[in-house]
C-alpha cells in the first residue's frame, strides 16, 4: 500500500498525535548508517492502539517495523515499507511493588526514567549503559541490553519478570507478574527477550529492583598488557564476589581520544587500563582502604581511587565517551564480541596482529566490558576513504570473526543480529538452532510481518 493512502487508513482509529507530521528522527540510525524507506511512523499512545495497528496490518499483509529509542547499532529498527512502529508515547511508570521489589512500566519508558523512579522510591534498576538517555526499556529486553552492571546483576534476560507483548495476529499477552518464583511450563517472556522484534512487539515490563548501593569505590588501574588485567580479574572477583560491579577494559588509544573529547586529564599512562567500580548496599566505611590494599598486593598498584562524586563521574565520563570521541577518526567498522574471559588477551593479540598486516593504515580502539568477557573491538580507517571504507567490511569482519570463533566467542555480545550481521549467525548457531527459530517464526508470524528481513538469514 502506498504510504500516503496507508497513512489515511490508520488516521481512521489513530489520533493526530499518533501519526507525527515530522517524520525524518525516527528514520536514520543512530549511526546514520542505515536509513528507512517508503514507510510511515505511527506512535500509538496506548496498548489498545497497539493491538489495533498490528490487527490492520495483518489483514492488509503490512510489515510492521517496532523501535523504541532506535539507538541500536545494528540496523534493526530500520525499515523498507510498511510501518515504523514507535513505542515512544508508551511511557508510563505504571506500578512500583517494594514488598516485591519490581516495577512495572511501559515499554516505551527511556531506561533513564525507569532509573529514576527507582530511586526515587529508594530502590534502584541497576541496567546501565552510556545510551541510557534515549533508549527505551522495550528495546532494552528486544535487544538483551547489557551494559556496565551485567558482573553483579546480569543482562536484560536476568532482570525481567513478566512482559506484556502483542504478538503478529494483534492478541496480547500479558504476564506482567512480579513473582521470583514460577515454574508453570515454558518460560514465554525468554522468547521474546533478545528476539529483536521479530516475534512480537513488548508493551509492558516488570523489572525487578534492588537496594541501592551506599558504599561506591571506584578505581582506575594502568596495567602493562590485557592477561596482568585477566589475573585481576579473576583475584578481584574471589576477593570482593558480588560486590564487584565494573570491570572495564579501555586501551592506551581509547583513553587518549576520549581524554582529548572530554577535555579530561588522563589518569594514568599505561598500555591498559581498568576502570573498576566495587558497591555494597551498607555503609562500609573500611571498603576503600580493603580496595588499596588488594590493589597493591594484586599488581594493581599503579591505580587511583575516586576520592569524591566528581572523581567518579570524571572517571566513568573517560570510560563512556570513548563512544562518542572515536567518531572523530573517520568511518569505522565495529564489532561487539565476547570471548571467554580467559582467551581475551589472545584474541586481541592475534587479531590486532592481523589486522595491522592486512591493512597497515587501520587504527584500533579496543574497550568493553571484561568482566563479563564482552568487547567493543572497532576498526577505523582514514577518513579521507569515506564510506568506501565499507569495501573493506566484508574482509575486515572475516578476520576478526575468524580469531572470535577460534577463541570460542561470539560475533554478538549485547548489540543483537539486527541488519548487520545476520549472514554470520549460521557460524555462531547449528543448523538446527536456525531451524527451530525459523520454525518458532512461522508459527508465530506466518506472514513474516514483523521486523522482516532481521535475524534471521536469507
Ligand atoms: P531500538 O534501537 O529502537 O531497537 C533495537 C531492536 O529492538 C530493533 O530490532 C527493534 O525492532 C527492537 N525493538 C525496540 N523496541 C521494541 C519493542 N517495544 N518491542 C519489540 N521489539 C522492539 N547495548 C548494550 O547492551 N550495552 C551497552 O553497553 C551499550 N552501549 C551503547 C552505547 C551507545 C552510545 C549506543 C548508541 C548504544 C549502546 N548499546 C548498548 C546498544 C543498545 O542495544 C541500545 O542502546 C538499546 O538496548 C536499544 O534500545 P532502543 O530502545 O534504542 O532500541
Amino acid at each position: 500500500m502506498h504510504a500516503a493512502l496507508l497513512r489515511q487508513q490508520l488516521a481512521a482509529f489513530l489520533s493526530p498525535a499518533e501519526l507525527p507530521d515530522d517524520d525524518a528522527p525516527f528514520l536514520l540510525d543512530q549511526r546514520k548508517r542505515y536509513t528507512s524507506t517508503d514507510c510511515v511512523v505511527v506512535q500509538p499512545a496506548s496498548v489498545e492502539n497497539v493491538k489495533k495497528t498490528v490487527r490492520f496490518c495483518a489483514q492488509h499483509r503490512i510489515a510492521i517495523t517496532p523501535q523504541g529509542g532506535n539507538t541500536g547499532l545494528v540496523g534493526g529498527s530500520v525499515a523498507h515499507g510498511g510501518i515504523v512502529l514507535n513505542l515512544g508515547k508508551l511511557n508510563r511508570i505504571r506500578h512500583i511493588n517494594l514488598a516485591d521489589n519490581a516495577i512495572t512500566v511501559d515499554a516505551g519508558c527511556i531506561l533513564q526514567n525507569v532509573q529514576t523512579a527507582a530511586a526515587e522510591h529508594g530502590r534502584f534498576f541497576p541496567l546501565s549503559l552510556a545510551s541510557e538517555g534515549s533508549c527505551q526499556i522495550g528495546g532494552n529486553i528486544a535487544c538483551n541490553a547489557g551494559g556496565l552492571n551485567v558482573l553483579r546483576y546480569g543482562t536484560m534476560r536476568d532482570l525481567v519478570l513478566g512482559l506484556e507483548v502483542v504478538l503478529p495476529n494483534g492478541e496480547l499477552v500479558s504476564h506482567l507478574h512480579p513473582l521470583h518464583k514460577n515454574t508453570t511450563g515454558y518460560e514465554l517472556k525468554h522468547l521474546f527477550i533478545g528476539s529483536e522484534g521479530t516475534l512480537g512487539i513488548i508493551t509492558g515490563a516488570t523489572l525487578k529492583l534492588f537496594a541501592p548501593p551506599q558504599t561506591t569505590e571506584t578505581a582506575w588501574v594502568g596495567l602493562d598488557n590485557v592477561q596482568a588485567a585477566i589475573s585481576l580479574l579473576s583475584n578481584i572477583k574471589n576477593h570482593f564476589a558480588e560486590r564487584l560491579c565494573s570491570f572495564e577494559l579501555v586501551s592506551r588509544f581509547a583513553l587518549e581520544l576520549s581524554a582529548a573529547h572530554s577535555r579530561l586529564a588522563e589518569p594514568l599512562h599505561a598500555e591498559w587500563h581498568i576502570l573498576l567500580e566495587l558497591t555494597d548496599s551498607l555503609p562500609r566505611h573500611d571498603l576503600q582502604d580493603e580496595l588499596a590494599e588488594f590493589l597493591c598486593q594484586n599488581g594493581g598498584e599503579h591505580s587511583i581511587i575516586a576520592q569524591n562524586d566528581q572523581q567518579r563521574r570524571d572517571l566513568w565520563t573517560l570510560r563512556e565517551n570513548i563512544s562518542a570521541a572515536q567518531r572523530t577518526l573517520g568511518t569505522s567498522i565495529k564489532h561487539d564480541i565476547a570471548v571467554p574471559i580467559a582467551h581475551t588477551a589472545a584474541f586481541i593479540e592475534q587479531c590486532g596482529r592481523d589486522l595491522t598486516a592486512q591493512y597497515p593504515d587501520i587504527q584500533l580502539v579496543v574497550f568493553g566490558h571484561l568482566g563479563d568477557g564482552s568487547l567493543h573491538y572497532n576498526t577505523f580507517f582514514p577518513n579521507e576513504l569515506g564510506d568506501s571504507v565499507y569495501r573493506r567490511e566484508e574482509a575486515v569482519n572475516a578476520t576478526v570473526y575468524r580469531h572470535v570463533l577460534h577463541n570460542h566467542g561470539t560475533i554478538a555480545a549485547e548489540h543483537g543480529i539486527g541488519t548487520l550481521k545476520k549472514s554470520w549467525l549460521p557460524q555462531v548457531r547449528t543448523a538446527d538452532e536456525i531451524a527451530l527459530m525459523r520454525a518458532i517464526k512461522s508459527q508465530l508470524d506466518p506472514n513474516h510481518l514483523f521486523n522482516p528481513n532481521k535475524l534471521l538469514p536469507d
